[in-house]
Parts: structure tokens; sequence; C-alpha cells
């Protein structure tokens, strides 16, 4: 993994394309990477990091049918020589969907398991019979935890970021928010775009990876869902290909394109005040898109 992870990335910026008068940097995080998205690299590291230090040889995570997170963690834990399993929420469908064909040709074995059962995050007993519990590392459902949330600080810490006056990213678990947060110069405001309806325990999710003099100190907007977690209207999807003409950063209709929409917006209502200086973290995800039918997208 270490040969893939370089956290350095590159800054585009939307401002005279757009002809904005504050300054809108993008982190392009997507670039890390062509299918694995960008903050999970971060997510994973210190995750895989203690796998090997403990020993461990199969990494276990959780998530549904298109998670970036399930091939993100295949791709790394192959990286890392590790062999990785998918507990995958919901009946095995007719056709695999691409996130997890990628996830299995990384060399992952899915166990799929009901929607009531993956609540408890019970590891299968199918599981526990084929591979020795001492042996199996877990890594919690989309990362979310302290070695996620560390590992999502280096987004900050590893690139040039302290002149930014506001660090604006999506929000799903909410770790990279944490990382982001816990990473924040005291002149700087974090603010999340939430990519699930009405989610509004988040805020307490992120405040419980954050130290006590971080805790509540980011905001997360929730109107900027498109009807939910991987719903999408006909406007979003034209938003993200003019988006693309103007600049050619593409996005993921689940997360980023959701952001950058909020950001647009927010620029729109004057939200930010003369001299802000934002920078808009692209977190990935692009791969997602392949769920799209053809054609829908022009990238
Ligand atoms: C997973 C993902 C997120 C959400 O990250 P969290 O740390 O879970 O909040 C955001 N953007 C993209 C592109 C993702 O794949």
């Amino acid at each position: 993994m270490t040969s893939l992870f370089n956290p350095v990335c590159r800054i585009d910026s939307l401002s005279p394309v757009f002809g904005f008068a504050t300054v809108v940097d993008v982190l392009r995080l997507d670039l890390l990477h062509p299918v694995v998205s960008g903050n999970k690299w971060f997510k994973l590291k210190y995750y895989l990091d203690d796998a090997e230090k403990k020993g461990k040889k199969f990494i276990l995570t959780f998530g549904g049918a298109y998670s970036n997170h399930i091939v993100a963690t295949a791709a790394a834990a192959k990286c890392k020589g590790l062999k990785s399993i998918g507990v995958i929420r919901g009946q095995k469908a007719p056709a695999l969907s691409y996130s997890l064909q990628d996830a299995v040709k990384l060399g992952m074995e899915l166990f799929f398991i009901s929607r009531e059962a993956y609540k408890g995050k019970r590891i299968p007993d199918a599981i526990s019979a084929a591979y020795p519990a001492n042996e199996v590392y877990i890594v919690p459902e989309g990362g979310y935890g302290d070695h996620g949330m560390s590992g999502a600080k280096e987004i900050l810490l590893k690139n040039d970021a302290a002149a930014y006056t506001h660090i604006i990213s999506a929000v799903g678990t909410g770790t990279t928010l944490a990382g982001l947060a816990a990473a924040a110069l005291p002149h700087q405001k974090i603010i999340g775009m939430s990519a699930l309806k009405n989610n509004f325990s988040i805020v307490t999710e992120v405040n419980a990876l954050l130290p006590a003099q971080k805790k509540s100190s980011f905001e997360i907007l929730y109107h900027f869902h498109f009807g939910g977690y991987a719903r999408y209207t006909d406007e979003l999807l034209l938003f993200m290909n003019n988006l693309y003409s103007a600049s050619r950063i593409p996005t993921d209709f689940v997360y980023t394109g959701k952001t950058f929409y909020g950001v647009f917006e927010l620029l729109h209502r004057n939200y930010f005040a003369a001299g802000d200086k934002i920078l808009l973290v692209h977190t990935g995800g692009l791969q997602g898109n392949r769920s799209l039918n053809d054609g829908v997208l022009i990238f």
C-alpha cells in the first residue's frame, strides 16, 4: 500500500473557471487511485498498519453492494499481501454490482447476510468456521473509528491547507470530517455536506471521534442530499456534467456531486465573506458512477 499511497495531491482552482470572487480550490483526492476513492486510502491506512503489527492475516469489513469502502478495503488489503473478507448487506443479487465484481477481482471473499443480521454486525458462522478468529482483523463499516480519523487527519496535515478559511467535504459516516476537524487550525471552519437524508445523529458520531477541545468545531449541512443516500435527480446529473465541461473535474453522484452542488449554492447565496478561501476536498468515489446508465454522464 505504501507504494500506492501518495498523500500529496493536486489542487485545482475553480474561481477563474466560474468567475467566483471567492477563492474556491479543489483538493483532488480522486487522483490518488483510478478505482479506489481518495478518502478511503486515508481512512484505511492505520487500520492496515495495526493489522500488520498484530500479525493478522485477514481483513474483514462491512458494506453494501455499492460501497466504495468495500472496494477500497479489498485493494488496500491486497497491497499489503493480506486476504480480505467482505460482509455484504442484503441477499446476493443475480448479477454482482461493479463494486462487488472489483472487490472479488481484488481477492475479496464475499458473504451476504440479511439486512436484519447486518444491523448487529455479527460475524456470520460461515466466516467463523472458515477463518481462525485470532487471525482476522475487523475494520468497522466505513472505516469509522480512531484509526480512520487519524488517517483522515493526514488529508490536511500532508497537504498545504493552512491558507484556507473553510474546508468542505462530503459526509457519510463522518470519519473523514472528524479527521479534518481534528487537523484544522484555529482560524479554519470545517463544513460537511451530508449525503444521507436527515441523518442528524452524525454530529454525535463525529464528536465521539474528537478530543474535547475539538468537539462541535464543525458544521454539517443537511439540505444537499437530493432525496437521500445514492438517490439523484436530473438536476444533479446536469450540474455534474456542466461542472465537468467547464473544469474537467469529474464527480460522483453519491457524494462529491452533491457536495460541489452545495458549495455552488452557498456561493450563490453569499454565504461566504470577502476574503474567505475555500478548500473543497474531492473525496473520490468515481467508480460508483458505473451503476448509472451509459451516456447519462459525459465523463
Ligand atoms: C465514503 C465516501 C465518503 C464518506 O466518508 P465518511 O468518512 O464515511 O464520512 C465521502 N465521499 C466519498 C467519495 C466516499 O466514497
